[in-house]
């Protein structure tokens, strides 16, 4: 079994961690806020005073962070202080450009780096069923496996560092783009007349259908566990989307893409966001009457 540093036992970080210690491994974690800490204690995980301390045995060292610029700055901390032959994975959701650099620094200092940004939300972290969408070289991947596992459903290799960031940034923008476009459906259908439970049960046995309907249905009713049964609640909250869709459209400036509806879908989110970022993204619909 391995040691394993755990950085950032926040919604996600807590319940990933936790699912370390029940396969067995030891996890030595760190976060600068006491609940996160105390919840961390009660699951099993051996909290330290600073991320250098908790870096201090790890053979792995997963880091589950706010933000690229927090990343950066925990890295520039914890490369100097960790053994020699330690594999590092970060599975917060940076940018593609924050990923590469991370992973260049690493590098310089002779460790191997993956970036393994996840789908899935808070239930999938509970469950151990998160989608790790990864990059970078194919002996780190191997490495990483027996690690990734207990807290995953499913573990794709993308690509070399930066592929599962891209991946992730361009999954989420299909995704609200579909979310919209399924919102403006129901609302165009509720003018026409045409009943939800109808509109559902076509979408979803024809061609437009998609995990914006099937799964995360807008109105109450076709799907029972959808967010819109339940006031909006999340789900996979609006604030995480306009993050997400900040990030795609970072790539998209950065690449000299064309992303004409992604781009749209940005917007959108952004100004939906200031009102309700605490409500599901799905609750966009709302907006669209
Ligand atoms: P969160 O805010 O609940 O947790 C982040 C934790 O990091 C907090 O507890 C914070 O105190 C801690 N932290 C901040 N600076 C730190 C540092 N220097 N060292 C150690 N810990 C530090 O956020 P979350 O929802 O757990 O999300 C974490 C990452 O996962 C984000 O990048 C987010 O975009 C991504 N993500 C979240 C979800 C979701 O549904 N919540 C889904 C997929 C991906």
């Amino acid at each position: 079994m391995t040691t394993i540093a755990f950085l950032g036992l926040g919604n996600m970080g807590g319940p990933m961690a936790a699912n370390l210690v029940s396969s067995g491994h030891t996890v030595h974690g760190f976060d600068p806020v006491p609940d996160a800490v105390k919840a961390a204690e009660a699951n099993g995980i051996s909290t330290f005073p600073s991320a250098v301390e908790a870096v201090g045995a790890a053979e792995v060292v997963i880091t589950m962070l706010p933000s690229g610029e927090i990343v950066k700055k925990c890295y520039a901390d914890i490369l100097p202080a960790t053994p020699t032959g330690a594999l590092f994975i970060d599975s917060s959701t940076i940018s593609v450009d924050d990923a590469r650099e991370i992973h260049r620094q690493a590098l310089d200092h002779g460790f191997a780096q993956l970036d393994a940004p996840v789908s899935g939300g808070v239930k999938g972290a509970t469950a151990g069923t998160l989608a790790f969408m990864v990059g970078g070289e194919d002996e780190a991947f191997s490495a990483a496996r027996a690690t990734l596992e207990p807290m995953a459903g499913k573990i794709i290799h993308c690509g070399a560092a930066g592929a599962g960031q891209a991946a992730k940034v361009c999954n989420n923008m299909v995704l609200a783009v579909q979310q919209i476009a399924v919102g403006e459906a129901f609302v165009l259908a509720e003018k026409l007349g045409l009943a939800d439970q109808a509109l559902y049960d076509v979408i979803t046995g024809a061609t437009g259908n998609c995990w914006a309907v099937q799964t995360n249905c807008p109105v109450p009713g076709p799907v029972p566990t959808s967010p819109a049964n339940n006031d909006f609640k999340p789900g996979f909250a609006t604030a995480l989307m306009n993050k997400d869709l900040g990030l795609a459209m970072d790539a998209v400036a950065s690449t000299g893409s064309r992303a004409p509806l992604g781009t749209h879908a940005a917007q959108l989110y952004r100004n939906f966001a200031e009102q309700h970022a605490d409500l599901d993204f799905s609750a966009i619909i709302t907006s669209l009457h």
